[in-house]
């Protein structure tokens, strides 16, 4: 059998100069994370041969020896890590997590209650071009105009005119701690079923930093790929009594045989996760996105909701006027890179947007604290004050390669 780089060697310089980008450049998506080599390892290994189509012991298929061994790894430490009473970890991704908890649960045209996109949700919150939208009648629920954070009364009062069915919390690009008890109380006015969507704060979560909604909700849903750190992937939290229901919808319902080679490497993830460096890790993202915050608040900048809780805070830059599109393009030839994205009530639409978002996961794995976010901060102050200057992007550019250098990451790949 030959080599990958014999066999396609323009696959391979590809993943090699993709992993050579990721170490030249400060990764500040707030979805994204550089996971580790032991999960890298497990995610490209043999057990992507396997059919395992069903559960551990209950196969379809003969051979699963392995993957039950994996599996039922994944199943324990999960639950040792989140503490649910039942966890489906065969779902391919966060929105298959969603649709599972959705169809499991509902009839088309049932009405469930999400966070606006526009206000931070996820497209399967509810969104118009999502299934989501199209097969349930959504209702969207925003952000306080003012302060941008949740405002619980206006929830109670939108609930009980419209009578979800299911309230989805949890969101894409909300900065701040979500009450779930809150959500619960609405939920119980109402008679809806809960979904938290804990995609982007499972790491936190996790790691205690922020509440958990396992005990509170009925359902929760994370990605494994963000802060958690681990494989592209999903998985579905829930109570015991539901646990027949989602693992029939994920598979037969909506999958058909597991990704046991994902499966394996979200085990590795959440071995990692268990660990004290794990949560010293989260700790210090939250610290790290704190005083980015506070750097640019300081500078005068406008943040979202007044600052961040978590791992990501949100640039208005409406009083500069510039668009999102406009910093997303010159941060990213500084080889700073972040996303557009709209702010709540964006006049300016998801295409231009009015805001960025940041994140700090990338940066805090590669072992960057306080002293290297201020020097972020300032890079990404001087291209927001001049945004069209492709000088200042160049030589931004020379002192972040200066820094990437200085912390490393997927070096072993290229010696
Ligand atoms: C990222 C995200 C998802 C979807 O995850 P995919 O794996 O990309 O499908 C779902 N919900 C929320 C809140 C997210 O941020």
């Amino acid at each position: 059998m030959k080599h990958l780089h014999e066999f396609d060697p323009d696959i391979y310089n590809a993943i090699q100069q993709e992993a050579f980008n990721e170490s030249n450049r400060l990764v500040m998506i707030a979805s994204e994370n550089h996971v580790s080599r032991a999960v890298l390892e497990a995610q490209g290994c043999v057990l992507t041969n396997k059919y395992a189509e069903g559960y551990p012991h209950k196969r379809y298929y003969g051979g699963c020896e392995m993957a039950d061994v994996v599996e039922d790894l994944a199943i324990m430490r999960a639950k040792e890590l989140f503490g649910c009473e039942h966890v489906n970890v065969q779902s391919h991704s966060g929105s298959q997590a969603n649709m599972a908890v959705y169809m499991a649960m509902l009839k088309p045209g049932d009405t469930i209650m999400g966070l606006d996109l526009s206000c931070g949700g996820h497209l399967t919150h509810g969104s118009r071009v999502s299934f989501s939208g199209s097969v349930y009648n959504a209702v969207g629920y925003g952000v306080n105009k003012s302060t941008h954070v949740f405002d619980y009364d206006e929830l109670l009062s939108l609930a009980k005119t419209h009578k979800p069915k299911m309230i989805v919390c949890g969101a894409s690009a909300y900065p701040r701690t979500i009450d779930f008890k809150m959500f619960r109380d609405i939920a119980d006015e109402v008679g809806a079923y809960l979904l938290a969507d804990i995609a982007h704060i499972a790491g936190m979560v996790a790691a205690k930093l922020h509440p958990s909604p396992v005990d509170i909700c009925d359902f929760a849903t994370t990605t494994t790929h963000k802060t958690l750190r681990g494989p592209r992937g999903g998985m579905i939290m829930c109570k015991e009594k539901y646990a027949a229901a989602i693992d029939k919808m994920i598979f037969p319902g909506i999958q058909g045989g597991p990704l046991m080679h994902v499966i394996a490497a979200k085990a590795v993830c959440f071995k990692e996760a268990l660990s004290p460096e794990f949560v010293q890790y989260q700790q210090q993202v939250v610290k790290n996105a704190m005083v980015l915050a506070d750097e640019f608040m300081h500078y005068g900048l406008n943040l979202v909701s007044g600052g961040t809780d978590t791992h990501l805070l949100l640039i208005n830059l409406t009083s500069q006027g510039i668009t999102g599109k406009t910093i997303e393009d010159s941060l990213s030839k500084a080889n700073i890179i972040v996303n557009k994205n709209t702010i709540p009530y964006d006049t300016n639409g998801p295409v231009l947007t009015s805001g960025i978002r940041i994140g700090t996961p990338s940066l805090t794995t590669r072992g960057m604290k306080g002293e290297e976010m201020i020097m972020i901060g300032h890079w990404i102050e001087q291209v927001i004050a001049e945004p069209t200057n492709e000088e200042v992007f160049m030589d931004i550019k020379h002192q972040v390669l200066t820094l990437t250098e200085r912390f490393p990451i997927y070096e072993w790949m290229w010696r």
